[in-house]
């Protein structure tokens, strides 16, 4: 879920609009990385002007540094009524994103680097080329935005969540439009939520867009020589991993709990594409104490009596610690 601003109450709004479930399943295991480019998924580049023809939002350029993984919020379900969901499908769901960025927020583009369909398709999104910054991470309490230096990438579909309805028993009454398929989504159960009705929807990233989603970030690792599994310090935050889910530096359940537990495998997987040659170039920031000296080795206390003794330690990594609690 993106959040450029404060629009959380509007993208409640759109995700119940919003809507897919998939049927049907082909493999791209094998296939060399392919990013489908804006106008295959049918982006109106027009979007992103005003009616000066100005750009509503020129691309700027940073370094990569992390990628923080999303889920969309939406469920998965045959949007144009064919009898099937497929890739036309996901494509209309990334054109609805565009347009809610584009346009009713007026971001001018969609916020998010790239999206990955359930199918393992991975398209492209902001554009521009390599290190534009995004609109998909800020944390608008701290008002500290976590766009520059990260790509932001998508799942489609909700990975342990909450998807509200417009009323009660809208997704219950239809379950043949949200079947469980391949363990992606199951509607779960309904309850009442600050006097809105909401189900539960469950579900795993599918293998195909794991592997897609892996390739990616080590492909772009290698790029920008990030380690996939690799940690750094990141705006405000010290020594966080490289692959990170939006809940890490907002306040929000994006990725979905499921999507979240699957980081570990995730960044493993990207590793492993990476190379372990690339890894070496790549010195993980470490903070490590050691005991350099005390006052006192041994001290003897009569009742309500106190005595200071200090310990000295050494910090022998190479990045700065926030806290150190030593050994009782
Ligand atoms: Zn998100």
């Amino acid at each position: 879920m993106m959040l450029k601003n404060k629009a959380k109450k509007y993208l409640i709004a759109f995700f119940i609009v919003l809507g897919i479930i998939s049927f049907s399943f082909k493999k791209v295991n094998g296939q060399e990385l392919r990013i489908i480019p804006r106008a295959e998924w049918g982006a109106n580049e027009s979007l992103r002007f005003n009616e000066k023809g100005e750009d509503k939002w020129p691309e700027e350029y940073a370094p990569v540094q992390k990628f923080i993984i999303h889920h969309s919020g939406t469920t998965l379900k045959d949007n144009d009524k064919n009898g099937a969901v497929d890739q036309e499908d996901y494509k209309a769901t990334i054109r609805a994103i565009y347009n809610w960025h584009a346009q009713v927020l007026n971001w001018g583009d969609i916020g998010y680097n790239y999206l990955i369909d359930p199918l393992g398709n991975i398209y492209q999104g902001r554009y521009g080329s390599d290190g534009v910054v995004g609109g998909h991470a800020l944390d608008d309490v701290k008002n500290i935005g976590y766009n520059r230096g990260s790509v932001g990438i998508v799942i489609l579909g909700t990975y342990g969540g909450w998807v509200y309805e417009q009323e009660q028993g809208e997704y219950l009454k239809k379950p043949e439009q949200f079947p469980e398929i391949g363990g992606i989504q199951k509607i779960g159960q309904e309850e009442q939520h600050n006097g809105r009705w909401r189900v539960r929807v469950e579900g795993n990233i599918s293998q195909a867009a794991k592997d897609s989603l892996s390739s990616l970030i080590s492909s772009k690792s290698k790029k920008f020589n990030i380690s996939p599994n690799g940690y750094s310090d990141f705006v405000d935050l010290i020594n966080i991993p490289n692959i990170i889910g939006h809940r890490d530096v907002d306040r929000t359940t994006c990725p979905g709990e499921n999507l979240y537990a699957s980081l570990p495998e995730i960044r493993n997987l990207a590793q492993s594409k990476y190379g372990q040659s690339v890894k070496a170039a790549n010195i993980n920031r470490i903070f490590a104490a050691s005991l350099q000296g005390q006052s006192d080795s041994e001290i003897t206390l009569k009742p309500n009596e106190t005595k200071e003794i200090y310990l000295e330690y050494k910090n022998e990594g190479n990045t700065a610690a926030m806290k150190f609690i030593w050994p009782a």
